[in-house]
């Protein structure tokens, strides 16, 4: 029996860079529909027995993508949070200006790649084993979980469910309040 996580923050928490609103669908209906779709998938099959990441690793087809779905929804939600921690410190910040230039190179390229990712899918900046940073794209349940040598730093979510509510078609618009409350403390604990 796969767990929906509890979020990092109350619902509201967010406000308004993402309104409570967006959160009780996003977090309570999409976030929590993958979690039952995929226990009702794995009921008495050998994939019961497993744990989140096995099963993302062993799946393909429905149980892949509704486990993926969990996986990345909680990373998602532990990428953001209340606190004002606008910019990256200290060791993430050199890291990110050895392997982008600057911070503000980085900054435009993670958002002008999730703006254009065709579709639904997750923008992510990773690094491999090397600890060298990049960007990367999954489309639809696509998670880096399934890649080797890659490691999931911070993602952002840009299926439209996850903005529509409050911008509407406007991907560039959420993308921009995204950025104003990303968890950098998050994302300095998984560097390599
Ligand atoms: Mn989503």
């Amino acid at each position: 029996m796969i767990e929906l996580p509890k979020l990092p923050y109350k619902r509201d928490a967010l406000e308004p860079h993402i309104s409570q609103k967006t959160i009780d669908f996003h977090y309570g209906q999409h976030h929590a529909g993958y979690v039952k779709n995929l226990n009702n998938l794995i009921e008495g099959s050998t994939f019961e027995k497993m744990s989140l990441e096995e099963i993302i690793k062993n799946s393909e087809g429905s149980i892949f993508n509704n486990a993926a779905q969990v996986w990345n929804h909680t990373f998602y939600w532990n990428c953001m949070t209340a606190d004002k921690n606008c910019m990256p410190q200290d060791y993430l910040l050199k890291r990110i200006e050895r392997d982008f230039g600057s911070y503000e190179n980085f900054k435009q390229l993670f958002i002008k790649q999730a703006a254009t990712l065709f579709g639904s899918g997750w923008q992510w900046l990773v690094c491999d084993n090397e600890g060298k940073l990049s960007l990367l794209q999954t489309s639809n349940a696509g998670t880096p979980l399934t890649q080797e040598n890659i490691h999931p730093l911070l993602c952002c979510d840009v299926w439209e469910h996850a903005y529509y509510l409050d911008q509407q078609n406007l991907r560039l618009a959420y993308l921009n309040e995204f950025w104003q409350i990303i968890n950098w403390k998050f994302v300095e604990k998984k560097l390599i």
